[in-house]
């Protein structure tokens, strides 16, 4: 059973870049018909809020991203101290009593002499009575996990391929503090194998985790996950922008963007599938694939994403916005209105113009006598199909107009703009009463 999960820390909104992990692993799961779980990192209790819990669950809600489960780091702590135990008694972590500003100094001495920072492992040679010593004098250790460097650390990532790490050549990561409290690293494996997760989903910042992590996946004595590390995205400038961190569902709501639009984007961007306008997550799910995924950062354009969000709307049904569209609108209406849409909010504007009343510009030189012909003629025609051509076209042999002199002056009177909608969808909307009145002017 495939076991996929998103896993975001509390400690403010989802961005556009939390939101694109989150869709990778529900579609992962999606397509293996296996479970999405959400995490919620909640160990590091004064940076996380409840109400950015809230909110995750009300984006993932609204992205129609919903997780089959959910759990919480808050409530696990029992699980970690026993499996911590577990590294105690094998000897996988130790306790280390340097504090932040002796460490701090060990990592400048060591780049001043062109040395990689990397932990001397100093606390390994404590004796048991330098250790009761520091205890005496009421230091408290923290925690480092030991690294194995007996061998190099390697996975097949799913989406970069083959990954090779030295572990002499990083530091034996801190997992618990002085004061009892965990950092993300080990809380993170132990969840993993407890909730039985088959694909680690996310970005390549993590990356370095991922060797750390494996180490402590083996020492937990756990098969491993497969991992995927999809490339970072970046704003229109090219680089990780401060912009696409200000960018959640929030925004997006704003501005009328639908969530099928951000899904049919976060799903193909930084792969070598198109950007393609679809409503339905079907054809999505079933072409996810992380070989198609590619190395260099997903470019994320907010005019892209606009108007991806324009061409879905084009196709959008009624049934699927009629709660949204203001009250009388139906069919009809929205399928005249909905090609010239970019948000469904616009569409109220052309419930207006149907509905009435409109305010047309005064009329042009003879324009004012055109119009009042073409009420005549509207009171004769057969209304009950094309009204709009059955008009055109007995206002052109009766006038010898055409073109843009035929067309604009009636658009004008009958909607007040000069861009619009098919008339021949909207006419017969706005009927044979409101179009003759509009034509008197
Ligand atoms: N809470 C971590 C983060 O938001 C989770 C990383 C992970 O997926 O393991 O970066």
């Amino acid at each position: 059973m495939t076991v996929t999960r998103f896993a975001p820390s509390p400690t403010g909104r989802l961005h556009v870049g939390n939101i694109r992990t989150a869709l990778h692993n529900w579609m992962y799961a999606q397509k293996a018909g296996g479970r999405f779980l959400l995490r919620i990192d909640d160990t590091d209790a004064e940076r996380s809020e409840e109400r950015y819990v809230e909110a995750i669950r009300a984006d993932l809600q609204w992205l129609g991203l919903i997780p089959d489960a959910e759990v919480r780091q808050s409530q696990r702590f029992a699980l970690y101290e026993s499996r911590f135990a577990e590294l105690v008694a094998g000897g996988h972590v130790y306790p280390a009593y340097e504090t932040a500003q002796e460490l701090d100094l060990k990592r400048k001495i060591q780049l001043g002499r062109g040395l990689p920072p990397v932990y001397d492992r100093a606390a390994l040679t404590l004796t048991n009575e330098d250790r009761a010593k520091l205890e005496s004098e009421g230091v408290r250790p923290h925690w480092r996990f030991k690294l194995d460097h007996g061998a190099p650390i390697e996975w097949d990532d799913a989406v970069r391929g083959a990954q090779r790490f030295d572990p002499a050549t990083m530091s034996d990561p801190v997992i618990r503090r002085a004061d009892g409290t965990w950092l993300y690293m080990l809380p993170s494996v132990i969840d993993d194998i407890d909730m039985g997760v088959t694909q680690v989903v996310r970005g390549e910042d993590h990356v370095s985790n991922t060797a750390l992590q494996i180490q402590m996946f083996q020492a937990l004595k756990a098969a491993l996950p497969r991992f995927a590390h999809a490339a970072l995205l970046t704003g229109n400038e090219g680089k990780l922008s401060k912009r696409i961190g200000s960018l959640g569902v929030d925004h997006f709501r704003e501005i009328g963007i639908e969530p099928q639009a951000v899904r049919a984007l976060l799903a193909r961007i930084g792969t070598s599938d198109p950007v393609e306008p679809v409503a339905d997550m079907a054809p999505l799910i079933a072409g996810f694939d992380f070989t198609r995924f590619g190395r260099a950062p997903a470019r994320f354009d907010e005019g892209e994403l606009a108007q991806l969000n324009a061409r879905i709307l084009h196709q959008t049904p009624y049934a699927a916005v009629a709660d949204r569209l203001p009250t009388g609108m139906g069919a009809a209406e929205w399928e005249a209105v909905r090609p010239n849409l970019n948000t469904v909010a616009q569409a109220a504007a052309w419930w207006q113009v149907i509905e009435g009343p409109v305010e047309a510009p005064e009329p042009a030189g003879d324009d004012r006598a055109y119009l009042a012909q073409a009420a005549e003629v509207a009171g004769q025609i057969d209304w009950g199909n094309d009204p709009w051509h059955a008009l055109t076209a007995a206002l052109k042999d009766a006038t010898g107009r055409k073109g843009k002199t035929l067309f604009l002056p009636l658009r004008l009177a009958l909607t007040g703009r000069a861009q619009g909608p098919d008339m021949a969808a909207l006419l017969p909307l706005i009927g044979r009463d409101r179009t003759i009145a509009r034509l008197n002017g």
